[in-house]
């Protein structure tokens, strides 16, 4: 079958042997826009990375990029994409020190968390990254977070990657992927990670925050989760919400996880109509976790009168997690764990530090 992608080596011209090997995956996005002679943004062939960021011959790294023949808006990121990613990921584990994932911003935050839940026993840099002005214009950022994302997916310290997980790499912050949100469309610094500490921050040096960062995990042994399942429906309440459109969701064919967004610490009305019809979805085994709408802080269900029905019916509390986190972790729990149980128990705790 024809491989999604094509292979690029770049020479970094180095006449010694290269200290470390990085794939970079090229899906799309405005980073790998230049202007073309009719002054419209087209993307760019990677073939020619050395002359959009000349500095990249200084590293003494192996690098390769592994550019989609259909690069994409990442507002048309699906499934199918997340599988190409995440199968690059495992063809080329051992031959790669680390990866980057070059995407759009829009549904970054969406990709690097499925991602992360795709990447079981993952013990190397994954770092997402992009720019808010494609990599052609005068003022983009996308020079510096490409290179600063290559060295950060290059680092060692004492032959140990010093970041083995999932991250998103912008305007001089590490977060960590599956707690990210995008939170800005028109400044740099696009995206924020309210419930959890920055990783790392980009300055003078790259300052790394090691009691934050996942530990690397000497037994760990890559395990790629692929398929995963799309009967998934997010639902966000809203003042005069009405029955007609909760129970429109609800009743979606083959739906078997929904993600609530709710308000503060997991409040929702208490009108009966509402928490009746959340039952019954729950009772023909529709699994519901709630988020919370805020960008900080986290659900708490019993704490106001508001949330308790929603705890006794059985609806399973988000805790801290952000929504891209929380659907595609249901997405995800629902396509590899089997029994109802498991994936209740799935939903509850942490699975790659997205939620406390
Ligand atoms: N719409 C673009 C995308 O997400 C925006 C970007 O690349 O930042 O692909």
């Amino acid at each position: 079958m024809e491989k999604p992608y094509k292979l690029i080596h770049i020479e970094t011209a180095t006449p010694k042997a290269p200290e470390s090997a990085v794939m970079i995956i090229y899906t799309g996005g405005t980073l790998g826009m230049v202007y073309n002679e009719d002054q419209a943004l087209v993307p760019f062939d990677f073939q020619n990375i050395l002359d959009e960021v000349p500095s990249l011959k200084n590293f003494n790294l192996k690098i390769t990029v592994a550019s989609f023949h259909n690069l994409i808006d990442s507002s048309n990121v699906s499934p199918k994409h997340w599988d190409d990613i995440a199968g690059l990921v495992e063809d080329y584990y051992e031959e790669y020190d680390g990866f980057i994932v070059i995407h759009g911003t829009d549904t970054m935050s969406y990709t690097a968390s499925a991602i992360s839940f795709m990447l079981e026993g993952l013990n190397k840099p994954v770092i997402f990254t992009g720019a808010q002005l494609p990599i052609g214009a005068a003022r983009s950022d996308a020079r510096e977070n490409l290179i600063t994302a290559i060295e950060i997916a290059s680092q060692k310290l004492n032959h140990r990657p010093i970041v083995s997980e999932v991250c998103i790499y912008f305007d001089n912050l590490l977060l960590r992927g599956n707690r990210s949100k995008k939170v800005e469309s028109v400044q740099f610094d696009a995206f924020q990670s309210e419930n959890y500490p920055v990783l790392a921050e980009a300055g003078v040096i790259i300052e790394y925050n090691f009691s934050a960062l996942r530990p690397f995990q000497t037994e760990a042994e890559l395990k790629v989760r692929k398929n995963i399942q799309q009967e998934v429906a997010i639902l966000k309440v809203f003042p005069g919400i009405s029955q007609s459109l909760v129970d429109g969701i609800l009743s979606i064919e083959g739906l078997r996880g929904l993600v609530i967004e709710t308000y503060g610490s997991g409040n929702a009305p208490t009108e009966k109509w509402f928490i009746d019809a959340l039952n019954r979805a729950i009772e023909k085994d529709i699994l519901i976790l709630n988020v919370s709408q805020c960008m900080g802080g986290k659900v708490i269900q019993g704490r106001y009168q508001t949330s308790m029905d929603l705890q006794s019916i059985g609806v399973i509390s988000g805790s801290d997690i952000t929504t891209e986190a929380a659907i595609t972790k249901m997405m995800y729990v629902l396509s590899h764990a089997h029994t109802k149980e498991m994936q209740q128990s799935y939903l509850i705790k942490p699975l790659r530090g997205e939620m406390e």
